[in-house]
C-alpha cells in the first residue's frame, strides 16, 4: 500500500512518501529505547506538564488538524473537530488521574507474612502502536496519553493513507516537550511490522485494526513472547424491544450507523427489532437514513462524507449486492453514485439470511442490516450470533430486561438506551474475534505496565518466616 495522502472526496493524490529505510527504523527504535530510560526517571508531575502542553497544542490547532484529517480520510470537518477536542480531553483526564492510577497499592501484609506488601505499576519500555485511519488522531491518542504518562515510549506505525496526521502526532509530542524519541512515527508499510516487533528493544504492541492484522501481530508477538492489546473489528447489534421509545431509537440508530461515514468499529451494524415494533422502527429508520445529506465533508451541512478508499467502497457495495442476489430487500440506498470521490448512500437492507455475507461479516460503511426477532431469546441469539464481540446496544425501558441484556450480550461494551461510544473514564475493548485487552481508564493504562509485587520482610531476624519461595 503506498504511503500517501489521497483525498477521498476527489480521488486526487496529494502527497506521497517513501517508506523509511531499515537504518532509519533502527535509529528510531534506538531513540525510543534511550528515551525510555530517560522518561521512566521523570516524575508523573513532569510527564503531566508535557501532556498538558500537548492538550493545549491540540486545542490551539484544532481547525487545521481537523482539516488535515478530513483531507486524508474523508470524515466530516465537524466530526474531525470533535475528535481533536476529545483527544485533548483524554490527555487532561490522564494527567489528572495518573497519580492515583499509578500509585502503589497496599496489600494485606499480615496475610503474606510481610512487614509491608504492595503492588507497584512501572513502565515496560518502547511499545509499537499499529493504528488505523478511521479515527486517525483519537486511536493514537488513546494509546499514547496513558502510555506516556506511565513512562513508556511509543513507536507509531500508522495506516498508510494518513501519513500527514501520523507526522503531526510525532511533532505534537516533541513540541509539547517530551524527550526526543519518546514518541516517533515510522513511515513504513505493514510488511515492516514483523521485524520491528521482533526487535528486543520493542517490548510490546498494540494494534487497532482488522481481524487479519490482529492475527498476524498476535502470531509474531506469540513467537517473540511480547504482550499485545488487540482492538479489532465488530458487527455490533442494536436491539430494539417493544417497551423502547421507537422514535428515539430510530434517531440514535441513524447516528450510530452513519457516524464517521459508517466507518467505526463500534458503529451499530445489525439492527435487531422485536416484531411488535419492527414496522414502525423500519419505516422511521429508513426515512432518517434516506434524509442524510451525503457530500463534501468540508461542508458544514454534510452528514456523510466519502468512504476512505475506493477499495472500501467496492467492498461494501459487493456485500449489498451479494445480499440482494440472495433475496434481501433494499429499503433505501444501495446504488453506487456517479461522479468523483468514494461516496456511498446510507443504505438499509432487510430480509437477511445466514447465506448472505452481511449476516456474519463486518460492513464498514453506511449500510445497516435490519433483522426481525419474535422474542428476547431470539434477539439475543441473533445479537450474539457472529464471531465478533465489540459493542452492543439494547433499547428497552423494562429494568429487568435491561439487567438481562447487560449480562447476556456477548460484548466488551454494552450500552442500554444509548449508542456505544468511548470515554477515557471507561475501559474499551472486545471479546471473541474483536480482540483482547482494554484501552482507556486505569485498566488501559496498566496494560503496558509491569504489575510488580513487592514484599518487604522484617529484616535478618525474621526473614523468610512463613514465606513460600517460588
Ligand atoms: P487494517 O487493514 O487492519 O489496518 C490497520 C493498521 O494495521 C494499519 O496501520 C495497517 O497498515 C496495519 N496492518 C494491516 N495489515 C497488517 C498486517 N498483516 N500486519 C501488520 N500490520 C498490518 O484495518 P483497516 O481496514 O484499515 O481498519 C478498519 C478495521 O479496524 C475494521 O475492522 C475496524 O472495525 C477496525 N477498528 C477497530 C477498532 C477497535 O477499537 N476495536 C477501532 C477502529 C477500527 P497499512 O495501512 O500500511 O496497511
Amino acid at each position: 500500500m503506498p504511503i500517501a495522502t489521497t483525498n477521498p472526496a476527489t480521488g486526487q493524490l496529494l502527497k506521497s512518501y517513501d517508506a523509511m529505510s531499515d537504518e532509519q527504523v533502527d535509529a528510531a527504535i534506538e531513540r525510543a529505547d534511550l528515551a525510555f530510560h530517560q522518561l521512566r526517571r521523570t516524575t508523573i508531575a513532569q510527564r503531566g506538564r508535557w501532556l498538558v502542553a500537548a492538550a493545549d497544542l491540540l486545542e490551539a490547532e484544532r481547525d487545521e488538524t481537523a482539516r488535515l484529517m478530513t483531507t486524508e480520510m474523508g470524515k466530516t470537518y465537524a466530526a474531525a473537530k470533535a475528535e481533536v477536542t476529545k483527544c485533548a480531553t483524554a490527555c487532561r483526564f490522564y494527567v489528572a488521574h495518573a497519580p492515583e492510577m499509578l500509585a502503589d497499592e497496599p496489600a494485606d501484609a499480615g496475610a503474606v507474612s510481610a512487614k509491608r506488601a504492595f503492588v507497584r505499576y512501572q513502565p515496560i519500555g518502547p511499545v509499537l502502536a499499529v493504528m488505523p485511519w478511521n479515527f486517525p488522531l483519537w486511536q493514537v491518542l488513546r494509546f499514547a496519553a496513558p502510555a506516556l504518562m506511565a513512562g513508556n515510549t511509543g513507536l507509531l506505525k500508522h495506516a498508510s493513507n494518513v501519513p500527514q496526521t501520523a507526522l503531526y502526532l510525532e511533532d505534537l509530542f516533541r513540541r509539547a516537550g517530551f524527550p526526543e524519541g519518546a514518541f516517533s512515527t515510522l513511515l513504513v508499510g505493514s510488511d515492516a511490522v514483523e521485524k520491528i516487533l521482533g526487535d528486543p528493544r520493542v517490548r510490546a504492541a498494540t494494534l487497532t485494526g482488522s481481524e487479519g492484522a490482529g492475527r498476524s501481530i498476535a502470531r509474531i508477538a506469540g513467537r517473540e513472547l511480547k504482550k499485545t492489546v488487540l482492538e479489532l473489528g465488530g458487527s455490533d447489534p442494536f436491539v430494539v424491544m417493544p417497551s423502547a421509545d421507537v422514535d428515539r431509537a430510530a434517531e440514535v440508530a441513524t447516528t450510530a450507523r452513519c457516524q464517521n461515514n459508517g466507518q467505526s468499529c463500534i458503529a451499530a451494524k445489525r439492527f435487531i427489532v422485536h416484531t411488535d415494533v419492527f414496522d414502525a422502527f423500519a419505516e422511521r429508520f429508513a426515512a432518517n437514513m434516506a434524509a442524510l445529506r451525503v457530500g463534501d465533508p468540508m461542508d458544514e451541512g454534510t452528514d456523510v462524507g466519502p468512504l476512505a478508499s475506493s477499495g472500501g467502497r467496492d467492498e461494501i457495495h459487493a456485500q449489498v449486492r451479494d445480499a440482494v442476489e440472495h433475496g434481501a430487500t433494499v429499503l433505501c440506498g444501495g446504488e453506487l453514485p456517479a461522479g468523483e470521490g468514494w461516496f456511498y448512500p446510507p443504505t438499509v437492507v432487510t430480509d437477511l439470511t445466514p447465506r448472505m455475507r452481511m449476516w456474519a461479516e463486518e460492513v464498514f460503511g453506511p449500510v445497516a442490516g435490519l433483522y426481525r426477532a419474535s422474542s428476547y431469546d431470539e434477539a439475543i441469539e441473533v445479537a450474539n450470533g457472529t464471531s465478533f464481540g465489540l459493542g452492543a446496544n439494547a433499547w428497552t425501558t423494562d429494568p429487568a430486561e435491561q439487567e438481562r441484556f447487560a449480562t447476556d450480550l456477548d460484548a466488551g461494551n454494552v450500552f442500554i438506551n444509548g449508542m456505544t461510544t468511548s470515554y477515557p473514564e471507561l475501559p474499551f475493548g472486545g471479546v471473541k474475534n474483536s480482540g483482547y485487552g482494554r484501552e482507556l481508564s486505569a485498566i488501559g493504562m496498566r496494560e503496558f505496565c509491569n504489575t510488580k509485587t513487592v514484599w518487604v520482610g522484617e529484616g535478618a531476624a525474621s526473614a523468610g518466616a512463613g514465606a513460600h519461595a517460588e
